[in-house]
């Protein structure tokens, strides 16, 4: 019997887009094709290769797994089962770092106490960015896009991740340079201008590792196994001898909870509290706390 692009959708249980993104991947064609060709027969192969697809999903398996790629800060990533799907609330760390390197952070719409007045304006050149843990690679590959003089290493300690992270950098044309890394433990004397980190930040009890993505993630993008704040902890601790003083700035990815107690972590470690500060995400959420190192 002979099955048509109409057929397949409809025999579907999948919700309308995705089955169509799965489609659309299968025979590489954009979404008008299936509407103005709905009526063409497929081959056996192209509908196996749906089913199969349609079925993982059904299954759970995350769309940005299936088709092996998800946009980010308007940008395409290679992504696989090695790494983190990227979020939008990371495109406002992407942001908030490019403020930062413009030396322009509190604009009237964008407020956010971190750089004090005396940096503003001070546009640095070919600042020295790191990305720690940086997973498919997307905030080293977005920063460096957005501000090429920046010489960006990106470090993880997953050489799978790393791998993935490579390609991303080459398909966007970036030079990064790439380390395997516990953080910085092999960054050796290096200083930055910036550190950068989406960190694995869920509690290993936290519900929602058993819940729809996440659970076809790799569990050491997204917990640390303890409590959540070990790896802000573990930087935090030696992040000093990293950072030119006095202006070298770091910022973290988080938790909607858990700014009050990263803040407590960059006094701890040194930062004094009118140089640190906390963001927040599109629906609102505590997400991105900072400090700068003044001296
Ligand atoms: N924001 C992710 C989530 O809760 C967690 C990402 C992370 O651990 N860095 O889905």
């Amino acid at each position: 019997m002979s099955v048509t692009v109409a057929d397949l959708l409809n025999s579907c249980a999948l919700p309308n887009l995705e089955k169509q993104m799965l489609l659309q991947y299968v025979l590489q064609v954009p979404r008008i094709w299936l509407i103005t060709h709905d009526k063409d027969v497929l081959a056996t192969e192209q509908i196996d290769a749906f089913q199969t697809l349609a079925q993982k999903r059904l299954n759970g398996c995350p769309m940005a797994y299936l088709l092996g790629e998800r946009e980010f800060y308007s940008l395409s990533f290679k992504v696989n089962e090695s790494v983190l799907i990227p979020r939008p609330e990371t495109e406002e760390l992407v942001a908030l770092s490019l403020q930062y390197l413009q030396g322009i952070a509190g604009s009237q719409t964008f407020h956010f106490p971190l750089i004090p007045q005396a940096l503003q304006g001070r546009s640095l050149t070919a600042p020295r960015v790191l990305d720690l843990g940086t997973g498919s690679g997307v905030l080293a590959v977005c920063i460096k896009k957005h501000f090429p003089s920046a010489q960006v290493t990106a470090v993880d300690i997953s050489d799978r991740a790393l791998q993935v992270a490579k390609e991303n950098a080459t398909r966007h044309h970036c030079d990064i340079s790439f380390v395997q890394s516990n953080w910085l433990d092999e960054i050796g004397d290096q200083k930055f201008d910036l550190i950068v980190s989406n960190p694995p930040y869920l509690a290993p009890q936290d519900e929602h590792l058993m819940q729809g993505d996440l659970r076809f993630e790799p569990q050491q993008a997204l917990t640390d196994f303890v409590d959540g704040l070990q790896p802000y902890r573990h930087i935090l601790e030696r992040v000093r001898q990293h950072l030119f003083v006095p202006h070298a700035a770091v910022l973290f990815e988080h938790g909607w909870e858990q700014a009050e107690s990263i803040r407590k972590l960059f006094e701890q470690y040194g930062f004094l509290a009118p140089n640190i500060g906390t963001l927040r995400d599109l629906a609102g959420r505590d997400r991105i706390t900072g400090g700068v190192m003044l001296d």
